[in-house]
């Protein structure tokens, strides 16, 4: 397909855009990363920011950035109970110091200071006095009327947090694009926000297509199957920070398929599943190029999940299409404006003339396919059309408990149990009947990755498992 002629900097059409066939999982991935972050510079520009309560953002990115309201700690701040001192008065020990007072927290510090041979009580929490350098535990004293006699020594600023150590006010503790989790939730807390700016969350449409496949308040008949993939895939985007939009079943016959298609293709993103395997009824991939799709890749050498297909349609191809006055009203088929967001060379004048690519996953139909092709692919999509940055795919590792033998060619990812506990972690294959046996997925808790050049992996071995 033609590059178009404004092709430079904001160039959805990149390399990987000529028809890339079958190609090895990381490839695979590493395409599916270079569209999500340019995808993700147009969302960032162009999402709405909502403002919600603060425990309902969880999972959701952040659209702004959380300032220091004040220095962290305000104030030098006890780390320990004991005595504030001064560091030099405990050179020699046991020592005896004359208790002056007692800080606990909550206490304002004014007021306090403390001269060489004074001691002033202190509780975790309480800001130190004027004068004093550290704080002696507890557990090294001894208290005898207005005496404290000290066993241990102490360094100057051991046991406490000198203002302002953490953070400045003023200063950014988190950038915009991050996931708020129960961590950023705190940091939000502690600088009085009760309510915080989140982008929108992207639509994400879901498409079945199968004449088997029936919804469920239906009674499937004997060679009907209920559209399981069609809620797997929705919770799986509610968890990777999307809003699904479950579409009406599609047959295998083009006319509907096509019409559902472009339904789905006004959606920040459509994912298909079923249809995309070599048979004589599985069209979507035809059904897309009918409509001038672009096809980034039509398979990775993957187990379960090898069919998996990934491209866009660029608006304009489809002439008249769904998106159209979406497009308009973000800018893409005009002078792009900028918006500000976007870093320098990124922004007006590059995407002139250009039209927003709508992007589409072509998933298998088997659920488990399905599911692991989410996963892999779809979810990082999702995540930076959410407005979030980019995070890597990350296995975690365990020890083989059994051999496990298989064919070479394949990155596999094969439903596995992972058991042990702390650093003892053990991973073995979980018995199924292939990428259909959704049962067998209720006894499973991982996946294990297995390289495309091993044959055997022996009993013992530390291998990568995705979580
Ligand atoms: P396909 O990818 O269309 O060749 O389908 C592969 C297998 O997945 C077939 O056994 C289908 O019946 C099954 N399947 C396809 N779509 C769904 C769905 N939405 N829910 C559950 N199973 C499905
Ligand atoms: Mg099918």
């Amino acid at each position: 397909m033609a590059r178009h002629q404004h092709g430079s900097s904001y160039d959805f059409r990149m390399s990987s855009s000529v028809t890339a066939g079958l190609v090895s999982f990381e490839e695979a991935r590493r395409i599916v990363e270079e569209h999500a972050a340019k995808v993700r510079l147009s969302a960032v520009e162009s999402s709405t920011a909502e403002t919600v309560d603060l425990l309902a953002a969880r999972g959701r990115v952040l659209a702004e950035s959380l300032t220091a309201d004040r220095d962290f700690p305000p104030f030098p701040r006890a780390t320990r109970d004991g005595y504030a001192v001064r560091a030099t008065d405990l050179e020699k020990v046991p020592a005896r110091l004359n208790l002056i007072g007692e800080i606990k927290a909550g206490d304002s510090g004014e007021g306090w200071k403390i001269d060489s041979g004074q001691a002033v009580s202190i509780m975790t929490g309480a800001p130190l006095p004027a004068g004093s350098d550290s704080v002696v535990m507890v557990e090294y004293t001894d208290l005898s009327g207005a005496l404290v006699e000290v066993q241990r020594g102490v360094k100057t600023g051991e046991n406490f947090v000198p203002r302002a150590a953490e953070a400045r006010a003023g200063q950014v503790l988190v950038e915009p694009g991050l996931r708020l989790d129960h961590s950023l939730i705190a940091i939000a807390a502690s600088i009085g926000k009760s309510r915080v700016h989140v982008f929108r969350k992207p639509r994400i449409a879901v498409l079945s297509t199968g004449d088997e496949v029936v919804e469920l308040d239906a009674t499937p008949g004997p060679a009907q199957i209920r559209n399981s993939n069609s809620y797997s895939l929705a919770a799986q985007i509610e968890e990777a920070g999307g809003e699904a939009v479950r579409l009406a079943i599609a047959p295998d016959e083009p006319v509907r398929l096509r019409t559902l298609i472009e339904e789905g293709l006004a959606c920040d993103l459509l994912l298909l599943t079923g249809g995309v395997s070599m048979g004589k009824y599985d069209l979507v991939e035809q059904a897309l190029t009918g409509i001038g799709a672009e096809f980034y890749f039509t398979g990775a050498r993957i187990q379960p999940g090898k069919p998996v297909v990934f491209g866009s349609c660029v608006s304009g191809s489809r002439g008249s299409h769904p998106n159209a006055a979406k497009d308009a009203a973000l800018g893409w088929g005009t002078l792009g404006s900028g918006q500000g967001l976007l870093a320098k060379g990124e922004s007006a004048g590059t995407r002139t003339g250009v039209s927003a690519p709508h992007y589409f996953f072509g998933l298998p139909g088997n659920p488990v396919s399905t599911m692991v092709t989410f996963r892999l692919f779809a979810q990082p999509m999702i995540a930076a059309l959410a407005g979030a940055r980019p995070e890597p795919l990350v296995f975690l590792k365990a020890r083989l408990k059994a051999d496990v033998r298989t064919k070479t060619g394949l990155t596999r990812f094969l439903p596995a149990v992972i058991s042990g506990e702390f650093e003892n972690s053990e991973v073995e294959l979980a018995a199924w009947q292939g990428s259909g046996d959704i049962a067998a997925l209720a006894r499973t808790n991982c996946y294990l990755v297995i390289p495309p050049d091993r044959e055997l992996m022996p009993a013992g071995e530390l291998v990568s498992v995705l979580a």
